[in-house]
């Protein structure tokens, strides 16, 4: 394999994640001479790890989003995949939303595309440096095997995984027991561990994490209880499709307060939700107590086991507590980025950055940013699957321009 180290790259894209390989397959097929000029760096080995691991984790097996969102530019790929396999059946109503088996075995298959070219590389990005002036690649990256290399654009495409939400009142508890009381980002629902496990698994949280866990966990025959905050709330999808269309994106756009946007998404995201699918699930699984409206007072241990006291009363003999609480995302916590934080004045609303209407970082020109970090442009559908054709479109002339030759057709009207 090819190596990065002291190469000159025109674009590199940090995470080779749904959103760094969306980007890059949408690229190469306006343009397959790009393939010359772009490297996709992550810290797996192969594309898509992480997505796979989240899913195999909690037992998913369909996904939330319809069949037109996905990772390659043409809507309707993964219908067309189906059909062709005969595998319509995994094509769920009322959206056709895919199966996670479906929509992974489409994404292997666009996969092939890149494999054509070296510019898929394992490098976890340890520092990322940018010398304003410096003439055509301003950019370092350094890996945290101390490879370096330079480029003149950088997209992040690191999604927010590594900022794991753990309420407050968490954190000592957790402390106390590290390894009975996990993230769900860290719990694997085929663990040996679990396996052995005799008592209740408490799960807290609200979202579809949390009912999807539940029901895997009890369809392996675990006593499950899940703790949630409010009342559980049942939607199709994690935020209402308007998001996706002209007239919700063009308002968000002509919002100059950026502390409103932010509450924007908030109020449009919400406290997570699951889907009528798994919520049906849930409501005909046999060893399942739903606790909503709780809140938990105490985390003690007892013989082998966790008591927990809560405001609907005592659970015992609770063997495992896996907190499904989601991630918020900070920029901060990308250690990557300290030194440009430090360096430059990025501002940040609530840890999230102000990019413009290109996804540029101000003030440092060529740095995009796509995905959750992209959130107040792109507004509360941008984590999402469809966030990376909406970062696509506003980052790919900026892209172009870094490429040699740019053909005159890239221009689209409109
Ligand atoms: C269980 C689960 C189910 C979901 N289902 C759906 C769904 O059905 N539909 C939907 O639209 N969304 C869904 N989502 C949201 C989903 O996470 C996103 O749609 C998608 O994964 C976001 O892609 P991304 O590329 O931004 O992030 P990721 O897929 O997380 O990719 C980020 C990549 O960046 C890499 N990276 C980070 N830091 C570095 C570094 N310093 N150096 C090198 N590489 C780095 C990581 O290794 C990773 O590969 C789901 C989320 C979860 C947790």
């Amino acid at each position: 394999m090819k190596t990065l180290a002291h190469r000159n790259i025109p674009i590199t894209i940090i995470g080779g994640g749904i959103h760094g390989i969306s980007i890059a397959l949408r690229l190469l097929r306006e343009m397959p001479s790009a393939a010359r000029h772009i490297a996709i760096v992550d810290r797996y080995p192969e594309p898509l790890t992480q997505w796979r691991q989240k899913t195999e984790r909690q037992g998913m097996t369909f996904l939330r989003s319809p069949a037109v969102h996905h990772i390659t530019p043409d809507p309707l790929g993964i219908v067309e995949y189906a059909e062709h396999h005969n595998r319509q059946h995994e094509l769920a109503p009322p959206y056709s939303q895919p199966s996670t088996k479906l929509f992974w075995d489409y994404c292997n298959d666009a996969l092939t595309e890149l494999t054509q070219y070296p510019i898929y590389y394992q490098f976890e990005v340890a520092k990322l440096r940018w010398d304003k002036g410096a003439d055509k690649h301003p950019f370092r990256l350094i890996s945290t095997n101390n490879v370096g290399f330079r480029s003149s654009c950088v997209i992040l495409a690191i999604g927010s995984d590594d900022c794991a939400y753990i309420p407050s009142e968490f954190t000592s508890w957790q402390h106390q027991y590290p390894d009975r009381i996990i993230h769900s980002s860290k719990f694997l629902v085929d663990s040996q561990q679990l396996s052995e496990d005799t008592g209740k698994i408490v799960i807290v949280g609200g979202g579809l994490t949390a009912g999807t866990l539940a029901k895997s966990l009890c369809e392996k025959g675990h006593q499950v209880v899940l703790i949630t905050r409010k009342q559980l709330k049942t939607e199709q999808f994690d935020f209402p499709p308007i998001w996706l269309g002209p007239k919700a994106l063009t308002e968000f756009a002509n919002e100059d307060d950026f502390q409103q946007r932010y509450k924007v998404i908030q109020e449009n995201r919400g406290e997570g939700s699951i889907t009528p699918e798994v919520m049906e699930a849930l409501q005909n699984t046999p060893h399942l107590d739903i606790y909503p409206a709780t809140y938990i007072l105490s985390i003690t241990s007892a013989k082998h086991h966790l008591q927990i006291n809560t405001s609907h009363g005592m659970i015992a003999d609770v063997s495992r507590v896996i907190l499904a609480t989601g991630y918020r995302f900070n920029l901060r916590r990308y250690g990557f980025m300290t030194e440009l934080i430090k360096q430059y004045p990025i501002p940040l609303v609530c840890g999230f950055p102000k990019l413009d209407d290109n996804l540029q970082f101000y003030p440092i020109e060529n740095l995009f940013g796509s995905g959750t970090a992209a959130q107040l442009q792109i507004g509360p559908a941008s984590g999402n699957i469809a966030g990376a054709n909406l970062a696509y479109e506003r980052i790919r002339e900026k892209m172009f321009a870094h490429l040699p030759q740019t053909p005159m057709h890239i221009k689209r009207s409109g």
